[in-house]
């Protein structure tokens, strides 16, 4: 049967504003009233002074439990085992991707309610309904697609603004593309994220933002490198955080993940933050598509102000292997992987040429400062 439905997918709730930790009873009551909240060792402390007297105060019996830096089968059971003998009914997770994955996974294997609050803004990891999960030696083990998105997704600009900048400039890459990738999976009728047909609803979320991208980008930067709060932030943190992910959830990815994912290939890039190699992915997508020149300066003015890698030698890049890339265009053009959702067909050759072709042409901004 032919693939003709279309979708929009999202957290049930969407929350951002400052001081959201220590309102967490308000976000975690309407799902249950015994929480176990998975969280990063940076925050700990913070969790247990500010988020659990008030859960109890409220009603809400709460336990701590840290996150074990990876997202494994064996932390999702191990967590699983905490959630089962405390009885909990609702999960919250409170940290970076992995750990909001492990909250989803045991939440879905345990049939409970989850709410996370997402404290770097680098991955679309918060609103999406998919868990990475790794094996113990810490290699990609396999996708867990989920039948729900989070029912709530809380983001505290406090400690959102507290990252670093570099995290936050690698959401701002990862978001970047979402509008490009959409538009041309829309255009093509390919297919979205949750494995339908793109909807136009999911091509909005991907134009609105790119459009908070680049009304607020400079001022974003500005709070960011103070570590303060302001409403530019908050509008580039809807991007990275919500627009982002429900935006390429509904509209699809195309050839700028694609080539990310073929840049695993390369060891001198295994160091490389997702969304900085979602950016050259995205340069290499405007090269297939010959973009017009206004619509590439803009997408260079925007990775130069949040300080994102432009050149393949800015992401550390040693010296160009040719087999190495054309292992990358290889596995970018594989079966089944987003590079299908670009309108024309483009062969591992064009990929190869695009990739060489985006760099150089990095280059060339670069030297205009
Ligand atoms: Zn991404």
């Amino acid at each position: 049967m032919p693939l003709t439905e279309r979708t929009v997918t999202s957290p049930k709730k969407f929350i951002i504003g400052t001081g959201l930790l220590a309102n967490m009873a308000d976000y975690v009551s309407a799902f249950g009233d015994n929480a176990l909240i998975i969280t990063d060792e940076f925050i700990l402390d913070r969790v247990a002074t500010q988020a659990t007297p008030a859960l109890e105060a409220a009603g809400i019996h709460a336990k701590v439990e840290k996150f074990q830096y990876e997202c494994t089968d064996t932390e999702i059971n191990r967590i699983g085992e905490l959630a089962k003998a405390q009885q909990a009914n609702v999960v919250v997770g409170i940290g970076g991707g992995k750990t909001l994955d492990t909250a989803k996974a045991v939440a879905y294997y345990n049939k409970l309610a989850v709410v996370l609050y997402p404290t770097i803004a680098s991955t679309d990891a918060p609103c999406t309904a998919l868990s990475v999960i790794y094996k113990d030696n810490g290699e990609f083990d396999r996708y867990l697609f989920l039948p729900q998105n989070p029912d709530a997704v809380i983001a505290d600009t406090d400690i959102l603004a507290a990252a670093p900048a570099r995290f936050f400039a690698a959401g701002v890459g990862d978001a970047l593309a979402t509008y490009f990738e959409a538009r041309a999976c829309y255009a093509s009728d390919g297919i979205n994220l949750v494995l339908k047909k793109p909807s136009r609803t999911g091509l909005g979320l991907a134009k609105l933002c790119y459009e908070l991208l680049c009304e607020n980008v400079a001022a974003a930067m500005d709070a960011v490198n103070n570590k303060i709060c302001t409403p530019a932030l908050e509008q580039t943190i809807e991007a990275t955080i919500y627009l982002s992910g429900v935006g390429a959830e509904a509209g699809g990815l195309a050839a700028a993940h694609a080539v990310n994912n073929g840049m695993s290939a390369v060891p001198d890039l295994h160091h490389v933050q997702h969304g900085e190699k979602v950016t050259f992915g995205l340069l290499t997508q405007l090269v297939l598509e010959n973009a017009p020149k206004e619509e590439i300066d803009e997408v260079i003015r925007i990775i130069k102000t949040v300080g994102l890698p432009l050149t393949l030698e800015d992401m550390g890049l040693t010296s160009f292997v040719e087999a190495e890339w054309r292992t990358v265009a290889s596995i970018a053009c594989a079966e089944g992987d987003t590079m299908g959702n670009m309108p024309k067909e483009v062969s591992e050759a064009d990929v190869y040429n695009a990739m060489i072709a985006a760099n150089a042409m990095a280059q060339r901004y670069k030297a205009e400062g």
